[in-house]
């Protein structure tokens, strides 16, 4: 079969995509003016577009992908579960083999305390499932005042009134009567953008004591759960200090308040582990999925509960009144499952930590020699470059933030290189299948956008 498949001229689909597609997250006057980038087919860790032009994607999808494209066995698993049982509910006192199977499976995989999981189809509907199961965990313990929660600003998780409450980014709090109450957001632990003069472990340390400061400002008595991302994503691939996770797992048991980690990106090996969790060794009460869970090829998210959660939620009078229509879908489950597998028997956590992963890491880190770069961080395989016009002082650009992350990601795109900006920072989270080969590939082509942006940065006044 061609990896070409058939279609309608560009331009064509791009004056049908502006006439009837609203997209996500975009400004839709832009993009109509310009004509979408209409991606036709997928192999490995490559995309193509409609003109034939072949890119390495350097972010895995949305950071999802995880075993790459094209895998067959996912194709498969599809066909047969679609026509074994294509949908079934688990609202009703029943179950079927793929959930009741994938269930199991993530217990085992999850950090030992985690044995129960409930479903949905994204993030954000997990982010909103672990809010109300918070509040009512207390509410369950006769202490129905905690319904506070603490999050971070520039976190994401997710564009739900829930999830886009708990995330800390102000573009989407201004639309839509968010955040909703009771919910709090302390600074991030971004090292390069608000360190001052602070060593990253002082300002590791200081940042993790905003959460002591907001629970003794709140009440430790009001306060439900305390939510972040082992590794901030769409925030820029933030990687806290060394310092700040130990602080903040200190401040959470000490105080009795239920840590949820979103793990939506760094969960299924991302960061070299299968969960963020093991690698900064944190004990959360929940760990939120999605994205790698199915490696993107259908929607599946799932809230994995510590027996502690699971037992109050579940054992407790009454019902917890929540779910999806799509919880545990069937298709879904079975996709999950096999991705898993394909996961552990190509050995692709491994991959991240010691294989291509560590090469990637030692290349990623010479990018920070570049005139224009200011620091270059990566975690197994997610990693972020902070664009500058002056590495001591760590300047801004003269021009608004993001103009020039937003040159370079455009020279990637003209490079066959898909990397994403935020701000001036670029970022990628590849498949966790990536060969040496592909990071040869990676880091030639990223060396020569970072050339390209130095140049145009310097012509056209932004430093
Ligand atoms: C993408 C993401 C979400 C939201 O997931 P959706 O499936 O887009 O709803 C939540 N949390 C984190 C950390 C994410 O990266």
């Amino acid at each position: 079969m061609s990896q070409r498949s058939n279609h309608l001229p560009t331009a064509q689909m791009q004056e049908l995509d502006a006439a009837h597609h609203m997209h996500p997250f975009t400004h839709q006057a832009d993009l109509n003016a310009k004509g979408a980038r209409i991606i036709t087919s997928a192999n490995g860790v490559h995309v193509t577009d409609s003109e034939g032009r072949t890119m390495l994607d350097g972010m895995a999808g949305l950071w999802c992908v995880g075993v790459g494209y094209g895998r067959k066995e996912l194709a498969d698993v599809v066909s047969r579960q679609m026509q074994e049982l294509p949908f079934y509910n688990t609202f009703f006192q029943t179950s079927h083999p793929p959930v009741i199977a994938l269930s199991e499976r993530l217990a085992q995989i999850a950090p030992d305390h985690i044995t129960r999981v409930f479903y949905g189809s994204s993030g954000s509907e997990a982010n909103d499932t672990n809010i109300r199961a918070v509040r009512q965990y207390w509410a369950n313990l006769d202490q129905p005042e905690r319904t506070h929660i603490i999050a971070r600003w520039n976190g994401y998780h997710g564009s739900t009134m829930g999830g886009g409450s708990l995330g800390g980014m102000k573009g989407i709090h201004a639309q839509g009567g968010l955040p909703i109450p009771d919910i709090h957001h302390i600074d991030q632990p971004f090292w390069w953008g608000e360190g001052a003069e602070q060593s990253p472990e002082e300002f590791g340390i200081a940042r993790a004591r905003l959460l002591e400061d907001k629970i003794l400002e709140i009440g430790a008595d009001k306060i439900a759960a305390f939510i972040a991302e082992p590794i901030q994503g769409a925030g820029g691939v933030i990687i806290p200090p060394s310092t700040y996770w130990p602080e903040i797992q200190r401040i959470c048991k000490e105080y009795d308040i239920l840590l949820i980690a979103d793990e939506v990106i760094t969960g299924f090996g991302r960061t070299g582990n299968w969960f963020g969790s093991e690698t900064f060794n944190i004990t959360p009460d929940i760990i939120t999925t999605a994205k790698g869970l199915t490696s993107g090829y259908i929607p599946m998210s799932a809230s994995l509960f510590s027996e502690k959660i699971a037992a109050n939620l579940s054992e407790t009078d009454g019902e917890f009144t929540h779910g999806y229509t799509y919880s545990g879908h069937p298709v879904a489950a079975a996709v999950a499952l096999e991705n898993l597998r394909i996961i552990e028997d190509e050995k692709m956590i491994e991959n991240v930590r010691t294989g291509a992963g560590a090469y990637l890491r030692d290349q990623w880190k010479q990018l920070s020699d570049h005139p224009l770069v200011g620091e270059a961080v990566i975690e197994g395989m997610m990693g972020g470059i902070q664009l500058t016009p002056n590495k001591t002082t760590r300047a801004s650009f003269l021009s608004e933030t993001g103009s020039v992350g937003y040159i370079c990601r455009e020279f990637c795109f003209a490079n066959g290189l898909v990397m994403r900006a935020t701000g001036d920072r670029m970022i990628i989270a590849p498949p966790l299948c990536m060969t040496r080969d592909n990071v040869d590939e990676l880091i030639n082509k990223a060396a020569i956008c970072l050339d390209l942006t130095h140049k145009k940065a310097k012509n056209d006044g932004h430093m």
